[in-house]
């Protein structure tokens, strides 16, 4: 029976209450928020933060207060964004990393055009340090593909030793600027990887479920939560990132697979806190 990894994004740094009453925001909310889902079958947490007026921050205070209420919770493996303010420096956007040493990090492999309204800046020196500093915090980079040219840049930083093998990838498709989110799409990203990596997808928005399902069918792990999605079904706001996660469970179960446990997910992706 294959494992599954269900990541969660609860939160992401763009939607906004207005658009989903249920979207947590505060450290309290989030917290609360993903022990429900590790309850619900979730393995990581994928999170960003908000700021009191709901914008993403790189607040250090506020990751620390999130993961420490986590932490009393429960023990989700827990990726911590790199990028949840556009206009965070980048020692912002990596002085949580050597404080809190999460087992994962997200690690966007390029610079692009972001939503046709602003520059997602990932530099080739932002880039060499995140990479550097991942290593020296043992916190495993999770590399965020938003389109093929960012694949070639991975395996550019795998072969300077700015990264290191097996990599683990997250295709995230569908964002304005990217590639599209289509079965297609995933197919070919999926090709261009080493063999010895693990990967998990997404689909933006309406392409949520074709690119889960299609990633179940390849072999691939799982992400939902807010941050990609907000509603449930066509036109129904979702009442919780629970309930993403219980549907990935369902659909899972049904295909055969089982969801990873955290630990399951620890022994997958190699991290460093096996089984703890
Ligand atoms: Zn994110």
């Amino acid at each position: 029976m294959s494992k599954v990894i269900i990541t969660v994004a609860p939160t992401g740094a763009w939607p906004s209450k207005k658009d989903n009453p249920a979207i947590p925001f505060t450290p309290k909310e989030i917290a609360q928020d993903v022990h429900e889902c590790y309850k619900a079958g979730a393995a990581v947490a994928h999170l960003h933060m908000r700021d009191d007026q709901g914008l993403g921050t790189m607040s250090l205070e506020k990751f620390q207060e999130t993961v420490a209420l986590i932490k009393e919770k429960c023990d989700i493996v827990l990726n911590l964004t790199t990028s949840g303010d556009l206009n965070a420096t980048d020692e912002s956007r990596m002085a949580h990393l050597a404080k809190l040493k999460p087992e994962l990090g997200s690690y966007d492999c390029g610079t692009m055009n972001w939503n046709h309204n602003s520059v997602f800046y990932n530099t080739p020196s932002f880039l060499e340090k995140l990479g550097l500093a991942m290593r020296e915090n043992d916190v495993k980079p999770e590399v965020e593909i938003f389109d093929a040219g960012m694949v070639y840049t991975s395996l550019y930083y795998l072969k300077q030793g700015v990264l290191t093998a097996p990599i683990h990838y997250q295709f995230v498709l569908g964002v304005p600027g990217g590639i599209g989110a289509t079965v297609q799409n995933l197919v070919f990203l999926q090709n261009l990887i080493p063999p010895d990596s693990t990967w998990s997808a997404l689909g933006v928005g309406k392409g949520h479920m074709p690119i889960f399902l299609a990633a179940l069918a390849l072999g691939g792990h799982v992400r939902v939560g807010m941050e990609d999605n907000i509603f449930i079904d066509k036109g129904v706001l979702a009442k919780s990132n629970a309930q993403f996660v219980e549907r990935a469970v369902r659909i899972i179960k049904e295909t055969n697979g089982s969801p990873a446990t955290p630990a399951e997910a620890r022994s997958i992706l190699g991290l460093k806190k096996l089984g703890g």
